[in-house]
């Protein structure tokens, strides 16, 4: 059959038709909002490259968690900015580090309605900016790191995190930390692994946020080259034999192949991180009058979710509600 007897706008007709058959409608429920903390400061610091987004003292983190929540957002993630950085990142295990007291805040203030991540890596920590422990040479140190990330899960599941989500793109990483958690009791937090992990240039913004650019080199000896499908395939498989209960693709826009891809290959809760750079072009296009933000930022958060992730990280979520369809 086909025209005039198929008439594909039949069913476009009205606002409620069309919402009734709209299949990829994103739910605030279903994003994750970023905040960054910072044990430096005394007052929100706005993030330059960011517009809109700030870098929070521990005391504001309970309204950031407020926010969330009144948007209709379940989860939170946490990065820390410490006060010191040292070669081995002891901030990210320290029981009284930057995560670890924000998380304490949450944990007691919201109990179980909210889900609190806690992004698991060195690189916010350490003086050198990368990812794990270096050498002489400078080469980051694949297996030496592994423990200093397991030790990072654990003090922050003691603090109060829900989930873990390492990013260190270590290989090995998933299963330390599982081995980690499991020895210390916590056999039922899930983790989060960013699998699929791509070296962008949409970094770029969070760096900034996080202080968090590496002093030399660049992360392209850990983090995936932009070309890769079969790798991120393989990573996603990897973590999940080493027990990843969701995986991630990031960044989101220039990788919705691969989302797609993950969703149609692997049973598991598929997350996208929708990151910085991709936020900040659209506020900069937004703040410039060339756009509309409030359609931008659902149809950006609808392609992500039509490409099949469950759950999308975005800095949007801070305000997001009253945008959404
Ligand atoms: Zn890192």
């Amino acid at each position: 059959m086909s025209f005039p007897n198929v008439r594909m706008r039949r069913l476009r007709r009205t606002e409620a038709l069309r919402t009734m058959l709209d299949q990829s409608q994103v739910q605030p429920s279903s994003l994750i909002y970023p905040i960054f903390v910072d044990e430096t400061i005394t007052e929100p610091v706005p993030i330059v490259t960011m517009p809109g987004y700030f870098r929070y003292p521990l005391d504001r983190v309970v309204d950031e968690g407020k926010v969330a929540l009144e948007q209709g957002v379940r989860g939170v993630l946490l990065f820390g900015v410490p006060a010191k950085k040292d070669e081995v990142g002891s901030g990210a295990y320290a029981r009284n580090g930057v995560v670890q007291k924000a998380a304490k805040k949450l944990r007691s203030q919201f109990k179980e309605d909210l889900v609190i991540i806690g992004d698991v890596c060195l690189c916010e920590y350490t003086d050198h900016g990368h990812c794990g422990v270096i050498d002489k040479e400078g080469a980051v140190q694949n297996d030496e790191t592994l423990e200093l990330l397991g030790k990072t899960a654990v003090s922050q599941v003691e603090a109060g995190v829900d989930i873990v989500a390492p990013s260190a793109m270590m290989d090995g990483q998933v299963l330390a930390i599982r081995e980690f958690l499991d020895d210390a009791d916590f056999e039922q937090t899930p983790i989060l692994a960013y699998s699929a992990k791509y070296a962008s240039a949409f970094y770029g913004p969070f760096r900034d946020a996080a202080e968090s650019t590496p002093k030399f080199g660049n992360r392209k000896s850990y983090q995936m080259s932009q070309g890769s499908v079969h790798e991120a395939l393989r990573e996603m498989e990897l973590d999940i034999n080493e027990g990843a209960d969701m995986l991630m693709v990031k960044p989101a826009l220039a990788y919705l192949d691969i989302i797609s891809l993950a969703k149609s290959s692997f049973d598991v809760p598929i997350v996208a991180y929708n990151v910085s750079g991709e936020y900040s072009m659209v506020k900069a296009a937004a703040l410039n009058g060339w756009i509309d933000e409030a359609s931008a930022v659902n149809e950006v958060l609808t392609g992500i979710k039509r490409a099949g992730a469950d759950l999308i990280i975005t800095y949007h979520a801070k305000n997001v509600k009253d945008w959404l369809k």
